[in-house]
C-alpha cells in the first residue's frame, strides 16, 4: 500500500525529519577516534526519548534480520554498509562510519543516513565512495519533480553511481515512508526513466544510494544483521527522506 499524506500531516513529517537530522548532526559531531559504537547507540536512544519520539529499529524484526534489532541506530563501519548492529568496537582514525537512523514522531517516520570518515586521515577511496553516494542522492532528489516517476529517480541515482565506476546491488534500496518505516513503492538504485509509479504530492520517499568499492555482492555478518561487502572492501551510504510537493521534492532530513 502507498500512503499519501494530507496537507495537514506534512508539518508532522517536517518535525520528524528535523529531529532525525538534528540527532544525526549531533552524533556525527560527537563521533571521533575512541568513540565506541555502543556509546553512539546510547546517545541515539537518549535523544529519541528526550524528544518524545519512538525508535523504528528497536523492535524491528523483518525477514532480512535475525530477531528484533534491539538497538536505536545502525552503525556500519568500513566493509559494513547496511543494518550495522552496534557492538563493542572503538572507532579508529580513518574508519568510514555510516549512521542510519529512523524514528517516528507524531505518527510519521523519517529515515536518513550519513557516511563520514573518522579522525584526521582521509583515504582517497573512502572520500570517493562517500562523494558518489552523496551526489547520487542529490541527483535522485533533483529527479523527483512534479510528474516524475520512480524510474526517473532510480535512473538518476544509478547513472551517478555507475558513472563513478561502481556496480549496483539491487537487493536493498529506497522506499516509501509514512506511518511505518518501510512502505511501497520500492525505489531501486538503478532503473529506467519514465517507468514506475508516478509521484504525487503527499508521498514521502526515503532515497538511499549505497555502494561498495569493488563488488555488488553482500554477505551477512555472524550477528545476523550487519551486511558487509563480500570482498571486505569499503562502502558508503547516504539517505534522505523527501516529501513530494506541488513544487518538487522537499528534503525533510537535511
Ligand atoms: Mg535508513
Ligand atoms: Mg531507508
Amino acid at each position: 500500500m502507498i500512503e499519501i499524506l494530507s496537507p495537514t500531516e506534512l508539518p508532522r513529517a517536517r518535525e520528524a525529519g528535523a529531529l532525525v537530522a538534528d540527532i544525526l548532526r549531533t552524533l556525527r559531531s560527537r563521533c571521533g577516534v575512541g568513540t565506541n559504537l555502543r556509546d553512539i547507540d546510547r546517545w541515539a536512544q537518549a535523544m529519541i526519548a528526550e524528544a518524545g519520539a519512538q525508535s523504528c529499529y528497536v523492535d524491528y524484526e523483518p525477514s532480512f534480520g535475525r530477531g528484533p534489532f534491539g538497538h536505536y541506530i545502525c552503525t556500519s563501519v568500513n566493509d559494513a554498509v547496511l543494518h550495522g548492529l552496534p557492538y563493542d568496537y572503538t572507532l579508529a582514525d580513518g574508519d568510514l562510519l555510516s549512521l542510519d537512523l529512523a524514528v517516528s514522531r507524531g505518527g510519521v517516520v523519517a529515515d536518513s543516513a550519513v557516511s563520514f570518515i573518522v579522525g584526521e586521515s582521509k583515504p582517497a577511496e573512502s572520500v570517493a565512495l562517500i562523494s558518489a553516494t552523496e551526489r547520487a542522492l542529490s541527483a535522485g532528489i533533483a529527479a523527483a519533480g512534479p510528474g516524475a516517476r520512480i524510474g526517473d529517480i532510480s535512473h538518476a541515482i544509478g547513472s551517478v553511481l555507475r558513472g563513478a565506476g561502481y556496480s549496483i546491488n539491487t537487493e536493498f534500496g529506497g522506499h516509501g515512508v509514512g506511518s511505518t518505516m518501510h512502505q511501497d513503492p520500492h525505489v531501486p538504485n538503478t532503473g529506467r526513466p519514465g517507468r514506475g509509479y508516478r509521484l504525487r504530492p503527499g508521498l514521502l520517499l526515503a532515497l538511499e544510494p549505497w555502494v561498495m568499492a569493488d563488488t555488488a555482492e553482500l554477505v551477512t555478518d555472524a550477528d545476523g544483521w550487519t551486511l558487509r561487502s563480500a570482498t571486505g572492501c569499503r562502502t558508503a551510504h547516504s539517505e534522505h527522506t523527501i516529501a513530494i510537493t506541488d513544487d518538487g521534492a522537499e528534503v525533510l532530513t537535511r
